[in-house]
């Protein structure tokens, strides 16, 4: 198994992406620590998933809003299991409306949540890392770090902004064992992405089904991607194969970015 020994913590892993990557990097070896809101018991059956697939799977309640809970969260991680191998951050939310009409506290808690709670677990994973000489961020991004929709004026800023945070980390690394890179899917579906359904919905004057295709219009494949084809790219870049990759950004986006 690649992953053995390793120690991965993922970022808002209890739903939809992160579970999916999660389940995947325990399925390949390695030991996770999940993260997401509510306790452990509200988020028992994500964490019962992926303790099928490695009996040390940890959860973390740690708020990515806070940076005093994230530097918790790392050195729980490395109290339980010694250190930390791969960081994925993945954690994310989603605010749709013109900005003129952008609530100031959801602009907040998108780049806090979004980009910079990535900036707090790179600070605090990166010094063992380079001590070990290994380590893998993946930092999950999105189709909205390479191109812009109107109405998401958060998210877009804080996926650019985490787009150019994995470049500079994998030069500051470059010369180490440490790896940066990022991840963008176009469209998955996820509870984040059915609950902008609803909204879609409302605001084209659109039926539940004729919303979802309004929305998958943007990614030629007519198709969503899926959370475990997001999982199989992470575990390859949190292995020793994907050593010479650093600062590179996936696109899974069924060809969105290619137009
Ligand atoms: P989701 O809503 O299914 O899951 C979000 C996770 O983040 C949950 O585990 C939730 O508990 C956690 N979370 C939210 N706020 C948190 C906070 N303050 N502290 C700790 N954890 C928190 O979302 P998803 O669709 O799986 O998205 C995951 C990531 O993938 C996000 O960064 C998102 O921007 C990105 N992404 C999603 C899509 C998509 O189509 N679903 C596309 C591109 C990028």
């Amino acid at each position: 198994m690649e992953l053995k020994n390793k120690v991965a913590v993922v970022t808002g892993s209890t739903s939809g992406i992160g579970l999916g990557i999660a389940k995947a990097l325990a399925v390949a070896g390695a030991k996770v620590v999940l993260n997401g809101l509510g306790s452990a018991e509200d988020n028992a059956e994500a964490i019962a998933h992926v303790r099928e697939s490695c009996a040390e799977a940890d959860f973390s309640p740690a708020n990515m809003l806070e940076p005093a809970q994230i530097s918790q969260m790392i050195e729980d991680a490395e109290a339980k299991f010694g250190q930390v191998d791969i960081l994925v951050n993945n954690a994310g939310i989603q605010h749709v409306s013109p900005i003129d009409q952008f609530p100031a506290e959801k602009w907040d808690a998108i780049i806090a949540i979004n980009l910079s709670s990535s900036f707090h677990t790179m600070q605090a994973v990166i010094p063992g890392m380079k001590k070990r000489d290994w380590g893998r961020i993946i930092n999950v991004c999105s189709a909205h770090s390479l191109r812009a929709s109107p109405n998401k004026a958060a998210y877009v800023a804080a996926k650019h902004g985490l787009a150019g945070l994995t470049k500079v980390a994998a030069l500051e690394l470059a010369t180490t064992g440490v790896t940066c890179n990022a991840i963008s899917p176009g469209f998955v579906a996820t509870p984040l992405v059915e609950s902008q359904i609803p909204d879609v919905a409302a605001a084209q004057g659109l039926t539940h089904e004729e919303a979802k295709a309004w929305i998958l219009a943007k990614q030629p494949s007519g198709r969503f991607a899926t959370i475990e084809q997001v999982g199989a790219l992470a575990t390859f870049l949190a292995g020793d194969k994907s050593a010479s990759i650093t600062g590179s950004n996936y696109s899974i986006d069924g060809g969105w970015t290619a137009q």
